[in-house]
């Protein structure tokens, strides 16, 4: 037998045993509700019923919505650093997107298996995951059956960890194949792009990614972030983003506009016209206690400009 089909048959047996573990993970332990984490955590239930939402196969890109913003995390999970920007997102009262590469929950991988449980924390915190491949391989560089396999794993993982058949696809360096397409959308997947990259993965500085975010918001109004929660600038780049932003809206607020809206990407989706999902009454009552909260804390500064501080140009 050559080598090179000795090599072929151990990648079918690895894959083949990969796709066995992923069958074999813990359950969700599921959700702790009581205490005071309790208070972040919307319904599970309600959580799992946004995945179905998004079954269509449409693609969304966050353009031209006005001043709605949703956050999104690719790469993850990553135990030295998911954990803490969850802390981060609770401490402001957001909901973001995950899209995440299963190998990094991989128990043969350095570190996985406490990835997994930043995995377990993501989903029980009520934010969504997505996919985003097994291991962030360019599409357009691999065959067709490799894609296939890539996609697949990743679906597996979120399918186990939140219950729910996962219909959000994000490709890794916004590469799209023409058979990725193709399947995804005989699948009913969303593909989900963004408008606002915060160039975390070239500027290594907290100032550097708020300053980019800031300046594409303004540019663009409103719409889907795209971050890395693997790595610590970008999570410390998270709250004075959220505060930049606040600031913003409270500048906006002084002229009698609307503020910036923090949402959730089936707000996206309803806006590209694919089957709605219209926001519950309980989303929009939140958001009516949000906004009166942002005018009190608005009427408490002063009506200026976003602060040097916070744009990160002062020494
Ligand atoms: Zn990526």
């Amino acid at each position: 037998m050559r080598s090179s089909t000795l090599a072929k048959c151990f990648l079918t047996l690895a894959g083949v045993l990969l796709l066995l573990w992923l069958g074999e993970l813990p359950a969700h332990p599921g959700p702790v509700l009581s205490g005071a984490q309790g208070a972040f955590v919307d319904s599970l239930v309600e959580v799992r019923s946004r995945y179905g939402a998004f079954k269509g196969g449409a693609r969304i890109w966050g353009n031209g919505v006005g001043r709605k913003i949703a956050f999104t995390f690719d790469d993850g999970p990553n135990y030295q650093t998911t954990p803490r920007l969850l802390d981060h997102l609770d401490a402001y009262g957001i909901k973001a997107t995950f899209f995440i590469n299963s190998r990094r929950a991989h128990p043969f991988g350095l570190g996985s298996a406490k990835s997994y449980q930043a995995l377990l924390e993501t989903h029980r915190r009520g934010h969504m995951l997505g996919n985003h491949t097994h291991a962030h391989p360019n599409l357009r560089t691999i065959p067709a059956a490799k894609q296939k396999v890539q996609i697949e794993l990743t679906d597996r993982l979120i399918r186990r960890v939140t219950g729910a058949d996962g219909y959000l696809f994000s490709p890794p360096y916004g590469a799209m194949s023409q058979y990725a397409s193709r399947l995804l959308r005989k699948r009913g997947t969303t593909v989900v792009m963004w408008n606002i990259g915060s160039e975390d993965d070239k500027f290594f500085n907290v100032s550097k990614v708020l300053n980019a975010v800031m300046a594409k918001l303004e540019r663009q109004g409103g719409g889907i972030v795209l971050m890395h929660d693997t790595h610590f600038w970008t999570i410390e780049a998270v709250p004075p983003v959220v505060q930049a932003v606040r600031v913003e809206s409270c500048v906006n607020l002084a002229r009698g506009e609307e503020p910036y809206e923090v949402v959730g990407l089936d707000y996206f989706w309803h806006k590209r016209g694919g089957r709605p999902a219209p926001r519950s009454l309980e989303a929009r009552r939140r958001w009516r206690q949000k906004r009166a909260a942002l005018v009190r804390l608005c009427n408490g500064r002063p009506k200026v400009g976003l602060p040097a501080f916070i744009r990160g140009e002062s020494s």
